[in-house]
């Protein structure tokens, strides 16, 4: 468990909206308003979100990014250690998220020292959370490889994923990379969320085959997030199921935790593992 050193200092990973700006909560903008450095992507960008709702940067901003993100990690544990609160920001989103942050996060961490969160708008989430795809267990690919045998790779162990998948896809390349996954797996289910709280937003679900076609003739714009449908498990055999019931029974479970709990360890559905159940009591004559 974290323990902080005490003191007012704290690092704190900042949330911004991902295209609405309305989507930037007051706990954020209190937090931007009254930090003592605040931490960025692109300088520019965090000034265009300071005007918007009227806070000042004051000098406080500093630019962090991939390459100087160890070096500046030692002077944000310094100004925290010395009772700072030092928040940081990303271009849109969540800070850390496919955007520079983890290793600060890290650095700040391994000091001791307070690190805490305004949580709020993420791209991931936004779009598995209306994907309708399963969202108990999902795997985040961020970008997929753009080329070559690192991309083949990394599709061809989508083969055997049963969690979602979610990774994000520049406009330019997501025809293409639908054109492929459809080849590979044309009857999964995919939901491509493009442009997530903005004007042009859309959703555009089916097979990857049928959503494959949506944009064949035009060009996509904006960005997007692509939710897919994880492989769908080989057939259980009954007698796994029967034995996994009958290992979770004799323990002194309630038929229904086995079925819940068997449901969950093999991915079969609740409904085949209580059938099985059913079977098992009759048989005992219970
Ligand atoms: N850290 C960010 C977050 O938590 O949302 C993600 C940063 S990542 C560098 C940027 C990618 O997120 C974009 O290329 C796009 O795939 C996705 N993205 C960001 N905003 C989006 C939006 N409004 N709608 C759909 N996708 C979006």
């Amino acid at each position: 468990m974290q323990v902080p050193m005490g003191g007012p200092g704290e690092f704190v990973v900042v949330a911004t909206p991902i295209g609405n700006l309305e989507d930037l909560s007051p706990r954020a903008r209190a937090v931007l308003a009254s930090a003592d450095v605040v931490y960025c992507e692109d300088t520019r960008r965090t000034r265009v979100l300071f005007s918007a709702f009227g806070l000042t940067p004051r000098g406080r901003l500093r630019s962090l990014r991939e390459h100087n993100e160890m070096t500046e990690s030692v002077e944000v544990v310094e100004r925290v250690a010395s009772g700072a609160v030092v928040a940081l920001v990303s271009d849109a989103g969540t800070p850390g998220i496919s955007d520079p942050g983890r290793r600060v996060v890290a650095a700040v961490a391994e000091a001791g020292l307070r690190v805490t969160t305004t949580p709020g708008p993420s791209a991931v989430v936004a779009a598995l959370s209306v994907s309708g795809l399963d969202t108990e267990r999902f795997v985040m690919e961020g970008f997929v490889p753009r080329r070559g045998g690192d991309r083949r790779t990394r599709f061809a162990q989508w083969a055997t994923e049963a969690r979602t998948i979610v990774f994000y896809e520049s406009p330019q390349r997501l025809v293409a990379t639908l054109g492929e996954l459809a080849a590979m797996f044309g009857d999964r289910r995919v939901v491509v969320a493009r442009e997530l709280t903005k004007l042009h937003e859309e959703l555009v679900r089916g097979s990857l085959r049928e959503v494959a076609g949506h944009w064949a003739e035009g060009e996509v714009r904006g960005e997007v997030v692509v939710v897919l449908e994880g492989a769908v498990p080989a057939a259980i055999p009954e007698t796994a199921v029967r034995e996994a019931l009958e290992r979770h029974l004799v323990a002194g479970e309630t038929v229904r935790d086995a079925v819940s709990a068997v449901a969950d360890e093999l991915r079969v559905a609740h409904r085949i593992a209580y059938d099985v159940a059913l079977q098992i009591r009759s048989e005992r004559g219970a």
